[in-house]
């Protein structure tokens, strides 16, 4: 039997609702607006169509929405200039900084800048901090937009055995510390489940893949995971975007991966529209703790 497909797009847009809801409910009620200060540095055409769906999906959620943009050749103290700004400016509850950034600018240095209370991306090393000791402030969107995914499918994560492929700061780390954590009163999203993760370095990949009742793929390979990858009815997560001849494929061979998995995400239209569902709501999350 082919897998299910897990409809990343629809279940965005449910938590784009809900998230929708409780905007309308506060600013009704007289509280402040929700709204995300979005920074767009240089150019980059694949920077501007990230910005411009996550701006619009807090347009459509009822959140406020700016858009800063600095030129190419802007210094690091001009950007660190308004992120000052931004951080003391009590409308903007959320501050996002499109990355990547010009190679003149310093990315750590930047998201050290963001004020903590205000990083709905959770980069800074604070909030990095708190989610690894189990304390999160902020979960980061697009590990969380996995999270969501699994649990608004109803597949269960404690106890399952889950490989997560890629071990970036974006993606595969934080992903591995929500998943592999005990649930708690500070920490409910924590997934209780026994967590590997694999990379570059990792010797006969395949083999620990096979073990995974959900695998993760968040490579930038374009079809990586193949179908001899993967234990017969798991959970497959497709993270990976990738361009093949103007194509947006994934990091999962669909066609093969979807006659062995029982679950499937796919691409376009799986973890990308998570990823900005869980912007919106952790700018709403911003809102409420500051
Ligand atoms: P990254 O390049 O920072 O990390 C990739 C990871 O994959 C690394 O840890 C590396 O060790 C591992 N890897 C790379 N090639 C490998 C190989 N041949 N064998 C084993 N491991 C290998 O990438 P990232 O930021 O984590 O992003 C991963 C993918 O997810 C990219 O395609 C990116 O575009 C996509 N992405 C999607 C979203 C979304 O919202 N859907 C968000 C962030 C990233």
């Amino acid at each position: 039997m082919p897998a299910l497909k897990i409809d990343g797009q629809a279940i965005a847009a449910s938590i784009q609702a809900e998230v929708a809801a409780v905007v309308a409910e506060r600013v009704q009620a007289g509280r402040r607006q929700p709204g995300l200060a979005a920074v767009l540095v240089g150019d980059n055409p694949a920077s501007e169509v990230y910005v411009r769906n996550k701006r619009k999906a807090c347009e459509t959620a009822g959140l406020a929405s700016w858009l800063h943009r600095l030129p190419a050749t802007a210094s690091q103290q001009d950007l660190l200039d308004l992120i000052g700004t931004l951080n003391g400016d009590p409308l903007v509850s959320g501050i996002l900084v499109q990355l990547p950034l010009p190679k003149q600018m310093d990315e750590g240095a930047v998201i050290r800048a963001v004020s903590p209370l205000k990083d709905v991306d959770c980069f800074h090393p604070e909030n990095v901090g708190l989610l690894a000791a189990g304390h999160p402030r902020f979960l980061p969107c697009t590990p969380l937009g996995v999270h969501q995914m699994l649990v608004r499918s109803g597949i269960s994560i404690a106890g399952k055995q889950i490989v997560v492929i890629g071990r970036s700061n974006i993606v595969g780390k934080p992903l591995a510390l929500i998943l592999m954590q005990k649930p708690t009163k500070a920490f409910p999203e924590a997934g209780d489940a026994t967590v590997t993760v694999v990379h570059r370095g990792t010797r006969d990949l395949p083999s620990i893949c096979r073990q995974a009742d959900i695998l993760v793929a968040a490579v930038g390979v374009p079809r990586f995971v193949t179908a001899e990858m993967v234990k017969p009815g798991a959970a497959v997560i497709d993270v990976g975007i990738n361009s093949v001849d103007g194509k947006l494929v994934g990091d999962v061979d669909e066609a093969s991966v979807a006659a062995v998995a029982g679950w499937l995400s796919p691409v376009p239209k799986g973890v990308g529209p998570m990823t900005i569902a869980m912007l919106l709501h952790n700018t709403l999350r911003a809102t409420m703790i500051s």
